[in-house]
């Protein structure tokens, strides 16, 4: 299609709930529940919606029947910033599920600094690309919509509300989950965490489905602040007071109505107290983090945690402007606010906003590849802040370690709690090893074609891997070539060809009929077809594969004692030894003729991380993270008898500076028990605490292998 040179739009205006269809029909809400997305012009954008991260797909098994998909594009809609909002039109619901997620999205990846990945498909010990993750807005006849990580979609339910629901649906109306704000934005966030972190989904720990939940929270509630009207009204309303009772502070209130409870699904920062119906702010409790073990509530007290954090700093900036608002007493007068207040202060929540929510999703860097739990968590937020912010001159990182105190979560094994012990331990120059210079120094190879997608990688020039190593990664970095060329249609091909190879002809043949020459322009061709997310996929994996050979020829050639060295800094093991068989019982190794048996590891993730802090400070890092993993029995066996095993994974972070080839920090979860951990673990897989979550949750009709399934249904 040609636009006359007109460059498209930046952005696609959407109209959409800021937060579900029930504050539209309140009045004092109605006015700016309707907001505006505006969310990246995506071209092409076919019907559906779907574009290059997503696909709707409006499939309703209850009534069995496809509803018309929504067509963007259309003039009409166009012209109308999309749908008007609407309770009973399917296509609303598709563009209002559209918008929300790519808003999502948009925020991860700005925090982050690059292209958000789906979790791949995998087969075997193959990953297989996944473009487009699949959004059903009526799955499910149920009051439920969660996350599965199996169809690598998001379902979203529908339901009847309960009759003696009080407020503000009709009886007996229908409630949608599509169309609120808050429950689309979490489980989208709950498929970006898995696109991230694969291991979180599994049941480790009390904290690692909490964490999958409090994180999916505190996305979706940082995401209202990011609505001017909602922000101002709210303001104005509260007198700039946020810890007092506000829409702000919410998460689905229609869902929570709905299901016959007063009062949002899950508020923050207070509930309404049952015996008087007021609402009452929430007293955190030093104990809640020891006792509280079912994974929504322990999953609140991260949410409450980052949410106090957020509101103790936005008291700190906001002090100047209550001091001038009310002649030097910071206590206003009553009444009104002022607009132009009521705007300055929206300004500085809207900017606290952000800047937490960048923090808490930058810290998933720094996290470990498994296990992980709240302290952990803290410490990555605390680490990722002061590598990027040295100076915490607003006391940011300050308000998170003391919220975090004040409701018992403390890192284990960490005495006091200041900002240096909590983050990461720097690693030493003394404690810096050959190897880690050595593989940082190779994997700029792939930094750097991160940063130009458009060349096709060249994979002869890949650092020390054999030659047919490096035919195995042409083949991880363009899989299919054959059926990609031949099913490509001749007109597109025909286009790429003349815009790339501009006065030869193309060869009108099937791929095994190409010569040799043909071949390596039609790779050119292909390369140019992917799109940039499929490209940053191949690359990674890449990256994951080359490593994976270089430590393997390192463990190979290496002295014992270097390696010892490398296996004690990362927890990783490397060579089979008598010393250490007995402890890492059920850890895979490979037989070696020549020398010793050697241990397996997967290359579990490579990411670039290069970003620009507000002082003009610099990251630019890669990290990686290797895993491990040892079949235990969860008892000693009755005799006779062979043992019943889990799966006990360990595993490392490893942030390396690329400027300096250093090794910066490791986060490692050790796989021996000399911390405990297998004990911890064990007794977590086996005992009371995960027996009644799984009568709970586990008990009902839903399949067992849709973690998310279980956690959401009422
Ligand atoms: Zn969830």
């Amino acid at each position: 299609m040609t636009h006359s040179g007109i460059p498209a739009p930046n952005s696609r205006r959407l109209r959409g709930y800021s937060f579900d269809p029930s504050l539209s029909v309140q009045l004092d809400t109605a006015l700016f529940n309707e907001a505006v997305f505006k969310i990246r012009w995506e071209e092409p954008l076919k019907k559906g919606p779907t574009g290059e991260y997503l696909e709707v797909v409006d499939f309703d098994p209850a009534s069995n029947c496809f509803y018309e998909p929504i067509d963007l594009n259309d003039p009409y809609i166009l012209a109308q910033d999309g749908l008007i909002p609407s309770e009973s039109n399917p296509q609303f619901h598709q563009q209002m599920v559209y918008a929300v997620t790519m808003t999502t999205i948009e925020n991860f990846e700005k925090a982050l600094g690059r292209k958000a990945l789906w979790s791949s498909y995998q087969d075997g010990k193959d990953e297989i690309f996944l473009q487009r993750l699949r959004i059903y807005p009526h799955a499910l006849r149920q009051a439920n919509a969660y996350y599965s990580p199996i169809k690598k979609a998001l379902m979203f339910g529908y339901f009847p509300a309960s009759s003696d629901a009080p407020g503000d649906h009709i009886p007996k109306g229908m409630v949608f989950t599509c169309l609120s704000h808050d429950i689309v934005a979490h489980e989208t966030t709950h498929a970006l965490l898995d696109g991230m972190h694969r291991r979180f989904i599994e049941d480790s720990h009390q904290d690692t489905l909490a964490f999958h939940e409090a994180f999916a929270d505190i996305v979706a509630l940082f995401q209202h602040f990011s609505f001017p009207e909602v922000l101002r009204q709210q303001i104005a309303k509260t007198r700039g007071d946020l810890a007092s009772q506000s829409l702000l502070g919410q998460l689905a209130q229609q869902f929570g109505k709905a299901i016959g409870q007063y009062g949002a699904l899950r508020d923050a920062i207070g509930e309404f107290d049952k015996k008087d119906n007021k609402w009452k702010p929430r007293q955190p409790d030093p104990n809640d983090y020891q006792t509280e073990l079912e994974p929504h509530a322990r999953g609140a007290i991260l949410v409450a945690a980052v949410f106090e954090a957020f509101l103790s700093i936005y008291k700190r900036r906001i002090a100047d402007l209550l001091r001038i608002a009310s002649n030097g007493t910071g206590i206003l007068t009553p009444g009104e606010l002022h607009p132009d207040l009521v705007d300055r202060l929206a300004g500085e929540a809207a900017k606290t906003a952000k800047h937490v929510l960048n923090m808490c999703i930058r810290g998933l860097d720094y996290c470990p590849p498994v296990d992980i739990n709240f302290g952990e968590y803290l410490r990555a937020i605390i680490t990722a802040d002061i590598d990027l912010v040295p100076d915490d001159d607003l006391g940011y990182r300050i308000a998170f370690i003391e919220a975090f105190r004040r409701r018992g979560i403390y890192p284990r094994d960490i005495r006091t709690l200041s900002e240096n012990s909590l983050s990461w331990s720097n690693i030493r120059d003394d404690e810096q090893q050959g190897i880690f210079k050595i593989i940082t120094a190779r994997l700029r190879f792939f930094v750097h074609l991160l940063s130009y997608l458009d060349e096709i990688p060249d994979v002869t020039r890949v650092p020390e891997v054999s030659p047919e190593y490096k035919n195995y990664l042409k083949i991880i970095l363009m899989p299919n070539l054959e059926s990609r060329w031949n099913g490509l249609d001749d007109v597109q091909k025909q286009q790429r060809w003349q815009e790339l190879f501009e006065s030869q002809q193309l060869p009108k043949k099937q791929w095994d009929q190409l010569t040799d020459s043909e071949r390596r322009h039609a790779e050119k061709l292909l390369w140019a077809t992917m799109s940039d997310r499929e490209k940053i996929f191949s690359i990674t994996r890449a990256a994951q594969a080359a490593l994976h050979e270089w430590l393997a020829d390192y463990k190979a050639d290496a002295n014992s004692a270097d390696v010892k060295r490398f296996e004690a800094l990362t927890g990783i093991y490397l060579l089979k030894t008598g010393d250490n068989e007995q402890k890492l019982a059920g850890l895979k190794f490979v037989k070696d003729k020549f020398t010793q048996d050697k241990y397996t590891f997967e290359c579990h993730s490579f990411r670039a991380a290069q970003r620009v802090g507000p002082d003009g400070n610099t990251v630019n890092e890669v990290i990686i993270s290797l895993t491990q993993k040892r079949e235990v029995p969860f008892a000693a066996p009755a005799p006779g008898e062979e043992a019943e095993t889990f799966a006990f994974r360990s595993g490392c972070t490893l942030i390396l500076d690329l400027h300096t080839l250093k090794l910066k920090y490791v986060v490692k979860k050790l796989i021996d028990d000399s911390d405990g951990r297998l004990t911890r673990q064990r007794a977590y897989r086996t005992g009371e605490a995960r027996a009644s979550l799984r009568a709970t949750y586990f008990g009902r009709q839903i399949g067992n292998n849709e973690p998310f399934a279980l956690l959401h249904s009422d």
